[in-house]
């Protein structure tokens, strides 16, 4: 063991990286998208898996002020690590939780008339709050009429309501003629509110360009190193790095199979590699037979079922496999969309899937 580091892979099985400066990066770079508008941070599901713990802090440092999180019991996390911080809590007031609210002055999105209502009530304009109109999603939001008849409504100015939000169904396919009728919506939206500060774009709608950009900018998985443009290269640094050490290295003949179920035979003579990771790590299962890992550069097919705890790597190719090495499940050309691919599902449940078993490393 020649360092710390490989201590920890030999304790753990694997290491997580999380590249905070990339995260820093990724916000600059998607605020520059659309220069004059704010840019705020979703760190919702431990922002995307990475750790809201040191996320949010580096985020903060950065000069992000603004933050957006699904339920409230992840605001409450985000308050007591940034108590300066506008946090909005996505998915709305449920019945009982006015109080909590009040208490670590977070923000409800309110989605519903029975919401706006009640907050109204606690808050008689003093409490600031956003008001969601779905222009398509058919999950959370008042319906566009319903939004509209309430313009001019003293109910509004009563519920504290400052910022006027939606959200894009299809952002990253520029194509789809979907994007252009929630712009439509949101602009007689915006037309109806004349006052209100309005924010429309997650990562890929930043990408639509002007029409999509409004006055704040709500990007998630771009922050992360997700491709915010699937169509195209990702102008995003990535984030997080997966590797796992080397438990055994083995040879087997034709004929003979591997793991749960003998699902892979060996065609003809190959050396295996057996990693110190599996689905109970976050990795999917459903990327047995189809996914890689890199050794050295060498892509090495996964061969079989993925195990619980373990991954066996076709290493034939692969001549610096040896047990104690390294094989990287994701980086490099490994990007959290490519994995995605792989499994059958797409980025954004690859790293908010990450696990706890193995051991993080924040990297500035
Ligand atoms: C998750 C979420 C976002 C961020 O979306 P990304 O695609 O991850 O950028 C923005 N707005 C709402 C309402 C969300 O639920």
């Amino acid at each position: 063991m020649n360092s710390l580091a490989d201590e920890a892979l030999a304790t753990h099985g694997a290491r997580l990286t999380i590249d905070l400066g990339a995260i820093v990066e990724n916000w600059c770079r998607l605020g520059a998208e659309a220069p004059g508008i704010e840019c705020a941070a979703v760190v919702k599901a431990d922002a995307y898996g990475c750790g809201l713990a040191s996320v949010a802090p580096a985020l903060w440092r950065a000069g992000c002020r603004t933050f957006f999180v699904a339920h409230l019991s992840e605001g409450l996390a985000l308050r007591a690590l940034l108590p300066e911080a506008e946090v909005s809590v996505l998915n709305g007031l449920l019945p009982g939780t006015v109080p909590l609210y009040v208490e670590a002055r977070l923000r409800p999105v309110l989605g519903a008339k029975e919401e706006i209502g009640e907050w109204a009530e606690a808050s008689e304009g003093r409490l600031p709050a956003a008001l969601h109109v779905d222009t398509g999603m058919n999950r959370l939001g008042l319906r566009v009429p319903e939004a509209l008849a309430l313009a001019g409504d003293p109910l509004i100015r009563r519920a504290g309501i400052d910022l006027l939000m939606s959200h894009l169904v299809s952002a990253e396919l520029p194509g789809d003629p979907v994007n252009a009728r929630q712009l439509a919506d949101f602009v007689q939206l915006r037309a109806a509110f004349p006052d209100l500060p309005a924010s429309l774009a997650n990562s890929s709608g930043i990408f639509l360009g002007r029409a999509a950009h409004h006055t704040l900018l709500r990007p998630g998985y771009a922050l992360f190193g997700g491709n915010p443009t699937p169509h195209r290269a990702n102008p995003m640094r990535p984030v997080v790095r997966l590797e796992a050490g080397i438990a055994q290295v083995r040879t087997v003949e034709a004929g003979e199979s591997v793991g749960y179920n003998g699902r892979w035979t060996a065609p003809g003579p190959r050396r295996l590699a057996t990693l110190s990771l599996g689905y109970a790590d976050g990795y999917p299962r459903a990327g047995s037979g189809r996914g890689h890992a890199l050794v050295e550069g060498v892509a090495c097919p996964i061969l079989g079922l993925i195990s619980m705890d373990l991954i066996v790597l076709d290493v034939t190719q692969a001549l610096g496999a040896s047990r104690g090495a390294t094989a990287t499940l994701i980086g490099d050309e490994l990007d959290v969309d490519a994995v995605g691919r792989a499994a059958d599902t797409i980025g954004y449940e690859i790293l908010t899937g990450l696990g706890s078993r193995y051991v993080r490393a924040y990297v500035e």
